[in-house]
């Protein structure tokens, strides 16, 4: 058996395998240092439990990004810790970006926990199932990063996997406090994330989303001339992977190689997702982010011209403090000229340790949520134009398995809509199974999502052979930036 992804059957032996619940909140990074937690839970003999109540170990993996994040972290940690008089669990472990940023004020208001981690301390879980006694756990400097050699345990649905290829980050916008939380960027090997990806291709993985906090810096920190690019390129030539997925590109001048590998290799998909954040000069300087508008225009018109079939998703912030009405307008009349597929947008919130924070002219609440609604309101007549435009075509769909309102309905994704966070397929008729790639053809569409009919011979396309053998746990992912909240079965 492999030794670094795991797998939950039958662990323990003969005997009753002691049992662990987790809950991973915030973004796919988080879930994958949950997963490599898990994975080292498993290794120990640990049965991962669906019911946080059956569980006698509960981690929940938090997270500290903004208010909402926060306060979702800790009202899911005082539920979880309810069970330590309710339920079976013995020990509360609470691990991740909140610990890592609030490390004393936790510990004092928190008496019902029994170890904290932070956002560098995964491998430190397994010493606490050993038995390990001393209460505060969270380190300094923030300085790990998963390797191929981490024991993991995929959460995700179907045939999909995230791969985290860097952590932390050098940059400094005003508003973001990750680099605090997680540290300065720290980039893997290409060889090690080659292995990982290698060994989650033969476990039946088609589909590969790298992330990190900021995927176009990749490799710069190692100083030996490794780039996203060369990155790109070796992994999409991992035989028998599918799909390779980028996430998290800031926008800097990407490469004409890498733009190629976009366009016309078979594996990397034409998707971008770049968090933009703003579009008026004035904002992005105060923002930070060391670029103008102008440079957001020729970088879309750019990888329009250039990149065929792309789908475009990016990230905005409204309300940040000095935003004019005539800047939000000008974010408007970029958002029309982009028409980006899917766009996020989240309203600006203060937190401790941004420098956005001791900015003066803030702006009310109120207007921040209006400007919130009137974009929002414009993508969903842009993304519903987009996703119109693919009814009658033909598309080849990853399966996930059966939709959350239905057990008769599957629901797929095709190539544009990335996983949890954009819309899906939901394939009526046929009977493929979960992850396997077919060919289905576009018969509906709403503002998000399509509905598609497989085609006659329901052809599939790729992992026929192959039954799926990964067994995602139901882990409780709950995304707190504003995404989908769901639950992984
Ligand atoms: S690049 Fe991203 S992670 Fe880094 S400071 Fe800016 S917003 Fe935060």
């Amino acid at each position: 058996m492999d030794e670094s992804i795991v797998s939950d059957a039958g662990s323990g032996g003969e005997s009753t395998p002691r049992t662990v619940h987790f809950v991973s909140l915030g973004c796919p990074k988080n879930r994958v240092d949950s997963e490599v937690m898990l994975g080292g839970a498993l290794q120990k003999g640990y049965r991962h439990v669906d019911e946080a109540s059956d569980a006698e170990v509960i981690v929940v993996n938090t997270c500290g990004f903004i208010e909402s994040a926060k306060k979702e972290s800790i009202e899911t940690i005082l539920e979880m810790a309810e069970l330590k008089k309710s339920g079976r669990c013995k020990k509360l472990v609470v691990s991740g970006c909140l610990s890592q940023r609030y490390p004393g004020e936790l510990s004092e208001s928190l008496p019902e926990v029994d170890h904290f981690l932070g956002s560098s301390d995964m491998p430190k879980l397994s010493a606490v199932l050993d038995g390990e006694r001393t209460r505060m756990l969270v380190g300094q400097p923030k300085d790990w990063v998963v390797s191929a050699e981490d024991p993991r345990m995929l959460s995700t649905r179907g045939a999909s996997a995230y791969v985290k290829i860097a952590e932390g980050c050098n940059r400094s916008c005003s508003f973001c406090v990750i680099p605090k939380m997680r540290g300065k960027q720290r980039s893997r090997t290409i060889d090690d994330i080659v292995r990982e990806v290698e060994r989650l291709v033969s476990m039946g993985v088609l589909e590969v989303n790298l992330i990190s906090q900021d995927t176009i810096a990749y490799g710069r920190d190692l100083g030996d001339g490794t780039s996203l690019e060369k990155l790109v390129q070796r992994v999409a030539e991992v035989r028998g992977l599918h799909w390779l997925r980028i996430f998290y590109l800031y926008p800097e001048t990407i490469t004409d190689g890498l733009i190629e590998l976009l366009d016309s290799h078979p594996v990397v998909l034409p998707y971008v997702d770049m968090p933009l954040q703003h579009a008026a000069d004035g904002m992005l300087r105060r923002m930070k982010r060391g670029h103008g508008g102008k440079r957001l225009y020729s970088l879309v018109e750019k990888l329009r011209a250039r990149v065929r079939d792309l789908t475009f998703r990016t990230a905005f912030i409204v309300g940040h403090p000095g935003e004019t009405e005539q800047e939000f307008a000008e974010l408007c009349d970029f958002v029309r000229f982009a028409e980006f597929d899917r766009v996020g947008v989240f309203r600006y919130s203060d937190e401790e340790d941004c420098e956005a924070r001791n900015f003066a002219d803030k702006v009310r609440p109120i207007e921040s949520y209006q400007r919130h609604r009137k974009l929002m309101a414009l993508q969903r007549e842009i993304s519903r134009k987009k996703n119109r435009a693919l009814v009658g075509r033909e598309l080849e769909v990853l399966v996930e398995g059966p939709s959350e309102e239905s057990e008769l309905v599957l629901v797929g994704r095709h190539g544009g809509q990335a996983p949890e966070i954009d819309g899906v397929v939901f394939l009526s008729l046929g009977d493929p199974r979960p992850g396997t790639i077919v060919k289905a053809r576009i018969e509906k569409a709403t503002d998000y999502d399509l509905l598609g009919v497989l085609d006659e011979d329901g052809e599939v396309i790729e992992g026929a052979a192959r039954e799926p053998s990964l067994r995602a746990p139901a882990l409780v992912i709950k995304a707190s930036d504003g995404r989908r909240v769901l639950r992984t079965l």
